[in-house]
């Protein structure tokens, strides 16, 4: 029954996403520590001696430097979310996990926001719901696409789990919340408080972010001109308002100039019009002598 249910694993893990960033040997490598209990008890006792803590819940399995543990009857789904802990993690030289997936160390909410994931991509493999974490898993499966978008990667997800490149999320979140600097921390700080309303307003935000600069880069593709020019002048104004001093000494009299220059030759035309223009002005103060005169009256 085992043998069944990893083989299914091992293939479905082969045949996806997760080959383009872990070589074949290391899945087999990850699906050969794998222990199977020989009792739903074994399992709680093993949790309760390598985590310090006491399961209260219904326990399908767990990973603890880098094995998996599983109950005596597993689904291929449960086999895939334990080895992806494998897969995930980085060890050191005495096999001590020193990185674990997308989880950010010390703050509260790191390994849900890894558990989240996880789990998400396990069901992406095996295309089975089984309502655990099931708000974590909500909120990767609401920005799967804008991720992948973002990054022009339909695996981006798990290229940054896979490299616990955290600093992708980073990039993805502060891209899309423009004016949420922290929005990476108070994640991880907070999850939205594991709360699904806030959870989806939040995914919400940030779609609403991604499509907009996914956007703005097709345009830049399609109108590489108009899109040199845009940055052109954003950057100029961004070097402005970075060397206002230094602008004001240095370019502004290089602009006045030229800007001299052109209308010297395209606009300043001496003759007739320039007539029109004295009568213009002298008419013009004229009048408001005249205003005056009147007001001292
Ligand atoms: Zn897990």
């Amino acid at each position: 029954m085992e043998n069944i249910a990893i083989n299914k694993a091992r293939e479905l893990l082969i045949n996806s996403g997760f080959s383009k960033f872990k070589d074949k040997g290391e899945i087999e490598k990850a699906l050969d520590r794998i222990y199977v209990c020989s009792s739903k008890q074994e399992l709680y006792e093993l949790y309760l001696k390598k985590t310090g803590i006491e399961y209260d819940g219904d326990l399908k399995g767990f990973n603890n430097s880098g094995i998996s543990y599983l109950a005596p009857i597993s689904t291929e789904h449960e086999i895939i979310h334990e080895t992806l802990h494998t897969l995930s993690s980085k060890y050191d030289e005495h096999g001590k996990k020193v990185k674990n997936g997308i989880e950010v160390e010390n703050t509260r909410f790191g390994s849900q926001v890894n558990e989240g994931i996880t789990e998400y991509l396990s069901y992406k493999l095996s295309g089975k719901d089984t309502g655990i974490y099931a708000l974590e898993k909500s909120f990767f499966a609401q920005i799967d696409e804008s991720f992948s978008k973002f990054f022009d990667d339909e695996d981006a997800l798990i290229k940054m789990y896979c490299e616990n490149n955290t600093n992708m999320f980073k990039d993805f979140l502060q891209t899309c919340l423009s004016k949420d600097k922290n929005c990476f921390e108070d994640l991880y700080a907070n999850f939205s408080f594991m709360n699904k309303q806030k959870i989806d307003e939040l995914t919400a935000r940030i779609n609403k972010g991604a499509k907009k600069v996914i956007k703005s880069r097709e345009f830049d593709k399609k109108h590489p001109i108009l899109s040199k020019l845009k940055s052109r002048i954003l950057g100029k104004n961004k070097d402005k308002n970075k060397n206002k001093d230094n602008n004001l000494l240095n370019s502004t009299s290089i602009e006045a100039e030229s800007s001299l220059e052109y209308l010297k030759e395209e606009v300043y035309k001496p003759g007739e019009n320039e007539n029109i223009e004295y009568n213009n002005i002298n008419k013009d103060r004229k009048i408001t002598k005249e205003i005056d005169d009147n007001l001292v009256k």
